[in-house]
């Protein structure tokens, strides 16, 4: 395939629109499309390049698009490339997005060491995971340093984006009152790193507070073998006044650091290849089923054999299962 060559020639140089032509293949459902983008993918794997993944989750209006900004421009202005990611469970309903629209970061929109990109709309989360892996992948061999990934604090979609990242992040708005309620567990189990956000003005003593009540939760909760000591870490930040973000990056450097030094970096990247292996596995069985008329007719009979009681659902399923062979 001497395009797809050409094309990861291109990409590997930099050139902006090859990698918006790659991404473009990859975000495409045509099987064609799929295909040469695996091909491409395989072949810009092997540059070995790796960017420092950071997962960003929180509901909407705590500030993702102002810390993003204002973090993408300060390691913009440290000279590095940055990245921006969105995943949003909105998109697979409404075709439309609440996350990555670049009207929502306009001064980093126009940073050439910047690139960002919207959710890829109309898939299910599924879907928008296979795609957003994919972008992560030509985003690394494109030679950027940091992928920002992007998501809102719901369903599924925060543990999807940890799985793809090396350091999660969760930002919180300072709250009064019963400050852990609305944050669910599963979330602070995954978390390295929770920031207050709007610790500035009126909003700062709450946002102390609320820091240090999650930093007590986090001790509790736990220690990981790849957590040195002080992490996770609760701290707060004002992304309006760009305060406490060259604090978070230094974390952020430190954690990725003794990761790779203990060797954990490496073995949550494999661990997390194995996933989405495992994942596309599922997939790819669940297309067959749904891709084909006859194992659909199949199904349908043998649901509704399930729902009059002429067979158990185990055994219903069971043979379905034969049948995708
Ligand atoms: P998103 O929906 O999570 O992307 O939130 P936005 O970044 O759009 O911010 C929502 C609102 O909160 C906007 O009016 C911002 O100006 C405001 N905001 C964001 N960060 C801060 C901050 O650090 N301090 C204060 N006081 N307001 C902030």
């Amino acid at each position: 395939m001497k395009h797809i060559d050409e094309l990861s020639d291109k990409i590997l140089s930099g050139e902006r629109r090859a990698l918006s032509r790659a991404i473009t293949l990859a975000e495409s459902g045509r099987a064609d499309h799929q295909q040469a983008a695996q091909l491409l993918l395989d072949r810009l794997a092997r540059s070995g390049r790796q960017a420092l993944r950071i997962g960003l989750s929180g509901t909407p209006g705590v500030g993702k698009s102002t810390f993003i900004e204002a973090f993408g421009m300060m390691l913009t202005g440290q000279g590095k490339r940055v990245a921006v990611l969105a995943v949003d469970p909105s998109s697979t309903r409404s075709g439309g997005s609440i996350l990555g629209d670049k009207t929502r970061m306009e001064r980093l929109s126009r940073d050439p060491a910047a690139f960002i990109r919207p959710s890829p709309s109309g898939a299910h989360l599924g879907g928008v995971a296979r795609r957003t892996r994919a972008v992560v992948a030509i985003c690394e061999a494109a030679g950027f340093d940091v992928i920002l990934i992007e998501t809102v604090g719901v369903g599924q979609s925060e543990t999807m984006v940890a799985e793809m990242c090396d350091i999660f992040s969760l930002l919180l708005a300072p709250a009064g009152g019963d400050e852990l309620q609305g944050v669910k567990r599963g979330i602070m189990e995954i978390a390295d790193l929770i920031l207050v956000n709007k610790a500035d003005g009126d909003l700062k003593p709450a946002a102390i507070r609320t820091t240090a009540d999650y930093a007590g939760a986090l001790r509790l909760l736990r220690k990981r073998a790849q957590d040195p000591d002080g992490f996770p870490k609760a701290q707060p930040v004002s992304a309006l006044h760009e305060d406490g973000l060259a604090q978070v990056w230094a974390d952020i450097e430190a954690l990725a650091s003794w990761r790779k030094s203990q060797g954990h970096w490496q073995k949550t990247r494999a661990r997390q290849a194995v996933h989405w292996f495992e994942e596309a596995v599922r997939a790819g069985l669940l297309a067959r089923l749904t891709d084909d008329a006859g194992l659909r007719a199949q199904m349908r009979s043998l649901a509704q054999d399930v729902q009059s009681g002429a067979a158990a659902p185990d055994h219903a399923a069971a043979i379905l299962l034969r049948s995708i062979g």
